[in-house]
């Protein structure tokens, strides 16, 4: 039997694709490349590991392992909704926050109508987008001019949105540039929406982040109904391998959500674990402050290097390596340190480094002054 092209089988959105470029896994570039002792600082993950409080939580419920999870997944949801000061019913639990944004994604998309989101914005927007066969409008960055250059330039966004528009996707902060929008200008733009636009606020760096006028947009629901914000456990609270995140939004919306969910999409593992985070207050804190340290520590090394940095509030940053990066990227992976090209978020000459424990921010310094030599 001759293969059909299974191409022209795929659904039409499907077809341009490209599947999701994770960063390259440690044990990967020890394989390929002879090396021990390699460094990774490419996925935005917590250098301190995930807290005691969550691993022991997770190693509680491993003998319960031949029981589906709680699919509903009762006892978060309902702590979720106690910090956030909304019904349990307003919570959406996914498998990473990558899962919400995809459920996002297929109940409001759909031939014919249309997302927006900005130039260099997270890379799983236009995934998502894409698949559902919805149209993207990507809006360009600001350039410096109207807000920090690389950062979502809310005007230009406003300015895509038409009758067909169902979705705006905001990074706040965003990845990979590690900008944000404030607590005013984000409010008006919300407020300014017609309504039958959705927004999405990605706030997967939210604890991060110290500025006095950063939003805690979800406090906005009770005003907003057409807001979506989505959170994770990957980032701060350490637990990225477990896959946990969540939307928080109108019970209306998170019903919609729930129609589109996988069953038991988050596992008693998970569940587990990210409970018990939420309690591990000395863990955060001291996330907080070896990101603090590891950010000074990184910028002022690039800045003896003389390289810029795009100004992050993030746990990463961007550096401009003045040329073309990815043969630095290359460079670096040869001397065991794995960062992030993002020649394809449009910044051909960057690279995003994840901010980590002190020798490994000197590692990486260290790397990058002898590939730029
Ligand atoms: C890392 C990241 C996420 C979260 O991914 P998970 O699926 O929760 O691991 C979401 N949005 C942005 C902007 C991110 O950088």
């Amino acid at each position: 039997m001759t293969l059909p092209d299974y191409m022209e089988l795929a659904a039409p959105g499907v077809r341009g694709l490209q599947p999701y470029q994770p960063g390259k896994p440690l044990a990967e570039l020890e394989r390929d490349y002879g090396i021990r002792d390699a460094v990774k600082l490419a996925s935005n993950e917590n250098p301190l590991g995930p807290g005691a409080l969550a691993v022991a939580a997770a190693r509680e419920v491993l003998t319960g392992l031949s029981r589906y999870p709680e699919s509903s997944g009762y006892l978060l949801a309902g702590r979720l909704a106690g910090i956030h000061a909304v019904s349990p019913a307003a919570i959406t639990l996914g498998n990473g926050s990558n899962d919400v944004l995809d459920m996002i994604a297929r109940v409001f998309l759909s031939p014919g109508v249309e997302a927006v989101y900005s130039q260099h914005a997270f890379a799983v927007y236009p995934i998502v987008v894409q698949a559902t066969g919805a149209t993207a409008r990507v809006a360009p960055a600001a350039d410096g001019s109207t807000g920090p250059a690389y950062g979502h330039d809310l005007a230009a966004m406003a300015a895509l949105i038409g009758p067909e528009t169902r979705l705006v996707f905001i990074a706040n902060p965003n990845n990979p540039t590690g900008t944000w929008l404030n607590a005013s200008e984000l409010r008006a733009f919300v407020d300014n929406l017609p309504a039958h636009v959705m927004v999405v606020i990605d706030e997967a760096y939210f604890e991060y982040v110290e500025e006095a006028d950063y939003p805690d947009s979800s406090q906005w629901l009770a005003e907003c109904p057409n807001l979506i914000v989505t959170r994770t456990f990957s980032k701060a609270y350490g637990l990225a391998g477990l896959r946990v995140g969540y939307a928080v939004s109108h019970p209306q919306v998170a019903d919609l959500l729930n129609r589109v969910r996988h069953p038991f999409n988050v596992n008693t593992v998970g569940q587990a674990a990210a409970l018990a985070a939420l309690d591990d207050s000395r863990h955060l804190e001291e996330t907080l402050h070896v990101n603090r340290a590891g950010m000074a520590q990184l910028v002022s090394g690039f800045g003896r290097l003389g390289l810029s940095c795009v100004e992050s509030v993030g746990n990463f940053v961007a550096v401009d390596v003045g040329r073309p990066a990815a043969a630095v990227y290359e460079g670096l992976l040869q001397n065991g340190v794995i960062v992030r090209p993002v020649a394809n978020y449009d910044m051909p000459n960057h690279l995003r480094v994840t901010i980590g424990l002190p020798a490994e921010n000197e590692r990486l310094l260290a790397a990058m002054e002898k590939v730029l030599s």
